[in-house]
């Protein structure tokens, strides 16, 4: 069995982050990753644009250049990619974390191929997995997604939208230019208040000259194969519907954070325990990186101010493998 100084669990942005920190601090470890390399923006929309300029999403210093001041996702595959490829990090793809055991000075890391020794285990495994659902009847037929990837696909087609955010909105936009007649509910009085500053205007206005139609303060109550029944502050009303795009956020993986004993805060918020100075939870050795740490609040973390976890954790690595070594001699 193969054993190392830290297990990193999730190849994203900061779980990346954190193996080119630990090679740098001379600290063995192994990314796993159940997908590809940055799965999670892998599967982001294809035209995606980041909110964040591409020197807010370097990792180490490394320089990331894009054609413009905000890199589409594909520049974040290039860049990440390379990062992984030029530095040859140590990464398993496609291979799945199904466990892991606390034992007395280490822990026990089990995959869908294999099983690790770590001294210590970083948990940089996001969000993106887990979509909040609207729970409604309908919610589970196939025109449902609670993922949104190219616009062409809606073309000519009856979409509604459910949700205000970044998310729902740039599909609702995108996909109405593409020629699909949109509808957006909204639970709320309005557009998200935190919609990019550049598309805000896009999305009122296009409110507002009828071309996409919305509903605020209304939420779905029943999906069918040909329609949707929507709860207006009108009364009820039921449209005519090809495809529903459920983009209403995602949500850390608590039952895996519970399992491994890592304490939640008993509110709605679910915020993990953990230190802030080495970020280590409150079981000893396991330590958290990147969005994960929000709890709900997912919108709390993202790569631009994540991204620190890395140096701050391999770090606090580095003295406990240190102290460990001192003792034992
Ligand atoms: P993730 O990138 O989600 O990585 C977690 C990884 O863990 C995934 O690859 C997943 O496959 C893997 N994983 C999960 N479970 C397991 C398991 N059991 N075993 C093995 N692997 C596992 N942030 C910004 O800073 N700027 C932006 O402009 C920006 N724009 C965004 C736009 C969108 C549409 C979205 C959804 C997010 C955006 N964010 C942005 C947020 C940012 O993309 C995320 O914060 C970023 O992906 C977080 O990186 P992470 O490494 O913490 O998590």
């Amino acid at each position: 069995m193969q054993e190392f100084d830290v297990v990193i669990i999730g190849g994203g942005p900061i779980g990346i982050a954190c193996g080119l920190e630990a090679k740098k601090q001379g600290i063995s470890y192994i990314i796993i990753e159940k997908g590809t390399i940055v799965n999670s923006l892998f599967n982001y929309p294809v035209n995606m644009q980041f909110f964040s300029s591409s020197e807010k999403l370097e990792i180490d210093g490394i320089p990331f250049i894009s054609k413009e001041a905000k890199p589409k996702r594909n520049e974040a595959l290039e860049y990440y990619r390379r990062i992984v490829t030029s530095n040859q990090l140590n990464i398993h793809l496609f291979e799945k974390v199904l466990d892991t055991e606390k034992q007395e000075d280490s822990f026990l890391v089990k995959t869908d191929k294999g099983e690790y020794v770590a001294k210590n285990v970083v948990l940089a495994t996001g969000f993106y997995d887990l979509p909040n659902t609207i729970n409604v009847p309908g919610e589970d037929l196939p025109k449902v997604s609670h993922y949104y990837n190219d616009p062409h696909f809606y073309a000519s087609q009856k979409l509604a939208v459910i949700g205000a955010s970044n998310s729902a909105i740039d599909a609702a936009l995108e996909c109405w230019r593409k020629g699909a007649e949109v509808t957006l509910i909204i639970r709320g009085p309005e557009v998200g208040p935190r919609v990019k500053y550049w598309v805000r205007p896009d999305i009122i206005n296009r409110i507002e000259e009828g071309s996409i139609k919305a509903f605020y303060n209304s939420t779905v109550q029943e999906i069918r194969p040909n329609e949707i029944i929507i709860e207006t502050p009108d009364g009820q009303i039921t449209l005519d519907n090809d495809f529903v795009l459920a983009l209403t956020g995602y949500r850390p993986n608590f039952a895996f954070l519970e399992k491994l004993g890592i304490a939640l805060s008993d509110d709605s918020k679910r915020l993990p325990k953990y230190d802030p100075e080495t970020m280590e939870t409150n079981v000893d050795g396991l330590f958290l990186a990147g969005v994960i740490c929000g709890g709900m609040e997912t919108h709390k973390w993202f790569i631009e101010n994540s991204r620190i976890h890395a140096p701050i954790i391999m770090t606090a690595i580095k003295h406990k493998l240190e102290l460990a070594a001192q003792k034992a001699e």
